[in-house]
């Protein structure tokens, strides 16, 4: 009889039982969650229309390679539309690219601590991660990266802003890493947080693209477009490498309304960067509140800040949740809270200067 047969005999790859997974997310009735980097604000009324309108279709498939969300990127961006391949998220570009570029045993150098869903990316593709630690105030170690690479390296990731601790890398910077790795090479530079990015040294992934063939560009529509929900994000790449990638994406996994929500938001960019002026106006406010209170914040170009708080992040992370503000605390190393609505803002401004 099959339904007593014993399935627990099925092999799991050990790459795949070695993986941590994921838990469910805790949302309390009050809180507010400061814990994903979402935007706070809803889509605007021009997005939801043309949600409303899409809706009517998802009786068919969508348009497999989304011909007008390129489009709509390669002229906004000033790149050719088939430069672009749109994603569902870009953590899916960031998986396709993996998997575009690495073999079992190649090597990645990453930074670390960055964003968590690298590890997970290199492991599937059965490659190897080498991570190099982060400098003392939470940017990158950017002569770190180019020293780890090896003949075996066939990617380096670089996050900026990084995610979780917040600083951009400077064009100086980027520009000595692309100088010291090999053309062959990929530079994969994750661009998630870049419309909130105010410092003048730092540097738009577009503008390296026109002058180094190896580099890949990770950007989203979750977080400044504020489409977290929807699930959409794309690679933009010279059109060899672009075009390899694309041949990786799962088939239609951009759907309909995603890519109906992408077009009419890049249409409605100029309202769009009045809520991000705001976010980065709250980012200020709150990280000058900070340290005058005395903590310790890194330089922030994104939409959260970084408490590096060692031992003491379980028990911060704890106060943050009574007091109704869900976070997202790393371990021993430190917590993330992202720049919500002034209100949320106003209630860790509180909180902090009580702890
Ligand atoms: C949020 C984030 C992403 C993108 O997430 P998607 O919702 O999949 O587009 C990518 N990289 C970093 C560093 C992020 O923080």
């Amino acid at each position: 009889m099959a339904c007593l047969r014993d399935v627990s005999r099925v092999e799991i790859r050990p790459t795949v039982a070695a993986l941590p997974g994921y838990g469910p997310v805790p949302v309390g009735p009050q809180a507010f969650k400061l814990s994903s980097n979402e935007n706070p604000y809803p889509p605007l009324p021009s997005v939801v229309a043309a949600l409303a309108d899409a809706a009517v279709d998802v009786n068919r498939y969508p348009d497999i390679v989304a011909t007008e969300l390129s489009q709509a990127l390669g002229e906004t961006l000033g790149v050719a539309p088939e430069q672009v391949v749109p994603t569902a998220g870009s953590v899916s570009a960031l998986f396709h690219a993996v998997n575009t570029f690495c073999d079992p045993g190649d090597e990645v150098v990453l930074p670390w601590r960055s964003f968590e869903a690298y590890p997970t990316a290199i492991a599937l593709a059965g490659a190897t991660a080498v991570p190099v630690p982060l400098a003392d105030d939470g940017r990158l170690d950017m002569p770190g990266l180019a020293a780890a690479v090896t003949d075996r390296t066939r990617m380096v990731m670089v996050c900026s802003p990084n995610n979780p601790t917040g600083p951009a890398v400077h064009a100086d910077e980027l520009d000595a890493l692309l100088d010291a790795v090999p053309d062959d090479v990929v530079v994969l530079y994750d661009e998630a947080y870049l419309e909130f990015v105010r410092d003048p040294q730092a540097v738009d992934g577009i503008d390296v693209l026109a002058e180094h063939s190896n580099v890949v560009l990770l950007r989203t529509f979750s977080k400044a477009y504020g489409l977290a929900g929807l699930r959409v994000g794309y690679a933009v790449a010279r059109p060899r490498l672009a075009t390899a990638v694309r041949k990786t994406v799962t088939p239609f996994e951009v759907s309909s309304l995603a890519q109906r929500a992408a077009v009419a938001s890049l249409a409605a960019t100029d309202e769009l960067t009045r809520r991000v002026e705001g976010i980065v106006a709250e980012r200020t406010r709150l990280v000058t509140g900070l340290r005058d209170q005395g903590w310790t914040i890194p330089d922030t170009q994104a939409n959260f800040v970084w408490f590096p708080l060692g031992e003491r992040t379980a028990a911060f992370a704890d106060r943050c949740t009574s007091a109704g503000l869900l976070v997202r605390p790393f371990s021993s190393e430190g917590v993330r809270v992202t720049v919500g609505e002034p209100e949320a803002n106003d209630m860790l401004l509180e909180l902090t200067a009580t702890i």
